[in-house]
């Protein structure tokens, strides 16, 4: 249905709806009907009050994200012409909100001078969520309403409120249950009765004694958690300048630091990595009508870290599992790790005993395959070996029903010689959780040379059911997420032979935005993790080309990573802070020595470009193989599963921000002083020389 705002109810009484499905978005076809809507209103003399509602069972879901940017935002009337025009109304105007008021629509509703609630209203201001923050007087009208710790906590969080807890901070007046529409319009006609002046929040005075802390810890807070995120602390500001500045220039204030943040590169990314989600889910060459193969009893092997994660994921969107293991202790290891993390999440308050309980009942143990007869998608998380893989699935081949999915979480082993294994490699798929299992979003879902069409669907609508963000990649080593870790850890050990120190590598990627940096990574995942695949790599690797010694011989020395206590970092027993330790300097230094490398002083501008340059043309290859459906769907792995900061949208839409030209021409330059690795992937090439970048491909 085309937008419209419909006149409607009593005579005395009128109701502009927000009619604009599916959210009733404030685009520039309806931001003209509602306007329309008030002015028709406002000339009747018949008309007391105005109620201003949505269609369906949303109030509104504020701006249209696809038309920031567009002439369409700025098309008049403007949202900020309309929030001026009902503040400034005469006729008491009332916002009748059923379900959602978000952003925009909400900050329509504050310009009202009532809002009234139904027990399934939401409200929020989730701009920040988008490197926002909201801009058209929510950060000055928000906290005059309710004051400046709440509106901080609203504003900076971005996360709903649900109607009855805003009635409590008086983010609306009223919760109304029953018939809605009819009980906001009594309600506007009570109001002209009263008579008196209508509330307006703009001139509702606002105090606040002990700012200096409150701010303080709210930028602190704000820098903690989104480290390198300006929209939080722009958010802060905007709440401060209402408390500073009177109500119109407040106003301005606030339109200028949205300005900035529209055309800054932090929202541009966080704009990209939402459509990027949603676009993931989308199967390139299957209609969206395909048949998915239903998925209900599942199975997982290996109750080890991951298959421990694996279960949870399933219990907590309340599917029935069984684990099955090789050993009963290992089983008993693996369900005493499932309570150890419930119990966590109850101790915090995020889950109820009784929730807690109904998980663990839906998850059943056993030591024997047969009793995975009846699961419709088997999971296998045991070791990253190959033969014990085949074993498992010529198992599963034997005793899973016909149409079962049997699907690996292998990391980087080939899918299709596991399924090759099987009498049905159509239905076989990889399943890549990440970990912990039960806490990455991440999903990615490996498609084999055979893997049936259903089952693909299948299993990327699974993903969906248990909350996780599902990638289709192909069938390569790695993948798409550890194929381009490859390189960017290759590149990140080069750098320490070359001179850079442990701490000086991961400061500038940690810097660059990254969750940690590459080496501490490495100490977390696992080192002797890393080793393996390089020792199952090993025969393929021509022997000319740059090997670095330097984490074998860390795994010589015993030294994995944090669960030895020592790796590339040291670790004191207990705690994950890593220590530089000199002894892994001093190796360091052996290792270039013997590999007659002279070592040099690196800028932080260089270890960046090293490794982050290294990811980006191995995410080229990939799209370019067709092992990526498209170049948003890398970018989506890379944010979600390995801590590649959001606000830069990822490797490839950060190549696109530098400029594909630069970034090929740095490749070429680090191509002719390092040699073949930094080969020019052939799609990057094409783009650099015709002017396009990755999201047009
Ligand atoms: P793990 O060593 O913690 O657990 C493996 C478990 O499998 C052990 O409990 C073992 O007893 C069990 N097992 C071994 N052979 C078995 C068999 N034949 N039948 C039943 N159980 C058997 O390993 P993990 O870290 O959980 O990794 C499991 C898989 O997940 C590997 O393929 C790994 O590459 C992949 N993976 C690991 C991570 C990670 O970060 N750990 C991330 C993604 C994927």
């Amino acid at each position: 249905m085309l937008a419209s705002a419909n006149q409607g109810g009593d005579s005395d009484v009128a109701v502009i709806r927000l009619d604009n499905p599916p959210v009733n978005g404030l685009s520039h076809q309806v931001r003209p009907t509602v306007m329309a809507g008030l002015e028709a209103a406002l000339a009747d003399a018949a008309v007391k009050a105005i109620v201003l509602t949505g269609a369906g069972k949303i109030f509104c879901g504020g701006a249209d994200l696809r038309q920031f940017n567009t002439p369409a935002a700025s098309a008049t009337p403007s949202l900020q012409a309309l929030v001026e025009r009902i503040e400034a109304s005469p006729k008491p105007v009332v916002a009748a909100i059923d379900g959602i008021a978000y952003g925009g629509g909400f900050e329509l509703a504050l310009a009202c001078h009532y809002r009234l609630v139904s027990p399934q209203a939401k409200l929020a201001l989730p701009e920040v969520k988008l490197g926002l923050l909201p801009g058209c007087g929510g950060t000055q009208r928000l906290p005059r309403l309710i004051g400046v710790d709440a509106a901080l906590r609203i504003i900076v969080g971005g996360d709903p409120v649900a109607a009855l807890d805003a009635v409590r901070l008086g983010m609306a007046d009223v919760l109304i249950e029953g018939d809605f529409l009819a009980a906001a319009v009594a309600y506007a006609r009570r109001v002209v009765v009263t008579g008196g002046a209508h509330p307006v929040a703009a001139q509702r005075p606002i105090a606040l004694a002990d700012r200096q802390m409150v701010f303080t810890a709210a930028r602190e807070q704000a820098s903690k958690q989104k480290r390198g995120f300006p929209a939080p602390l722009a958010c802060i500001s905007c709440v401060e300048a209402a408390l500073d500045l009177p109500f119109e220039e407040g106003l301005k204030f606030e339109h200028q630091q949205f300005t900035a943040l529209l055309n800054g590169s932090e929202s541009k990314a966080l704009r990209h990595l939402f459509f990027a989600e949603r676009e993931a889910a989308k199967i390139v060459d299957l209609p969206s009508s395909q048949a998915r193969r239903p998925i209900t009893q599942v199975g997982v092997i290996g109750a080890g870290t991951m298959g421990a994660g694996i279960t949870m994921c399933f219990a907590n969107a309340g599917m029935p599992v069984i684990l099955m293991e090789a050993r009963r202790e290992a089983l008993e290891r693996g369900l005493a790790l499932i309570r150890k993390n419930y119990a966590a999440t109850v101790a915090k308050g995020k889950l109820s005993q009784e929730a807690l309980e109904s998980r663990l009942s839906i998850i059943s143990t056993t030591l024997d395959y047969q009793d995975l007869h009846d699961a419709d998608l088997v999971i296998e998380a045991v070791f990253e070996d190959m033969v014990v893989k085949k074993e498992v699935f010529q198992q599963l081949d034997q005793v899973c029903k016909p149409g079962a999915i049997m699907a690996s979480n292998t990391s980087r082993l080939d899918l299709n010689e596991i399924a090759a294994g099987t009498s049905r490699p159509q239905d076989v798929i990889g399943l890549h959780f990440f970990s912990p299992a039960n806490v990455m979003r991440l999903l990615e879902v490996v498609r084999g040379a055979a893997t049936a069409a259903d089952v693909v669907a299948g299993a990327m609508q699974l993903a969906k059911t248990i909350g996780k963000i599902g990638v289709l990649v192909g069938v390569c080593e790695g993948f798409v997420g550890n194929r381009m870790l490859t390189p960017y850890a290759r590149e990140a050990q080069f750098l320490l032979e070359e001179g850079a120190s442990v701490q000086q590598v991961d400061r500038a990627l940690y810097n660059f935005g990254m969750a940690m940096g590459p080496l501490a990574m490495a100490d977390m995942a696992g080192l002797d993790i890393a080793r393996a695949a390089r020792l199952r790599l090993a025969p393929t690797r021509p022997a000319h080309l740059r090997y670095s010694q330097v984490a074998d011989r860390i795994c010589d020395m015993g030294r994995f990573g944090q669960k030895t206590g020592a790796g590339f970092y040291r670790y004191e027993a207990g705690s994950r802070t890593p220590i530089p330790d000199p002894e892994i300097e001093a190796l360091i230094e052996r290792c270039a020595q013997e590999a007659q490398i002279q070592r040099r002083s690196l800028s932080q501008e260089e270890i960046v470009e090293r490794t982050i340059y290294a990811l980006i043309n191995e995410g080229a290859r990939i799209l370019e193989q067709g092992i990526a459906q498209r170049a948003s769907d890398i970018d989506t792995v890379y944010v979600n599963g390995y801590g590649f900061p959001a606000y830069r949208g990822g490797p490839l839409f950060y190549a696109d921000t530098v400029g594909l030209d630069k970034v090929y021409a740095r490749i070429c330059e680090y191509h002719r002083r390092h040699g073949e690795y930094w080969e020019p992937a052939p799609l990057l090439e094409r783009l650099a020389m015709t002017g396009k970048n990755f999201h047009g491909v």
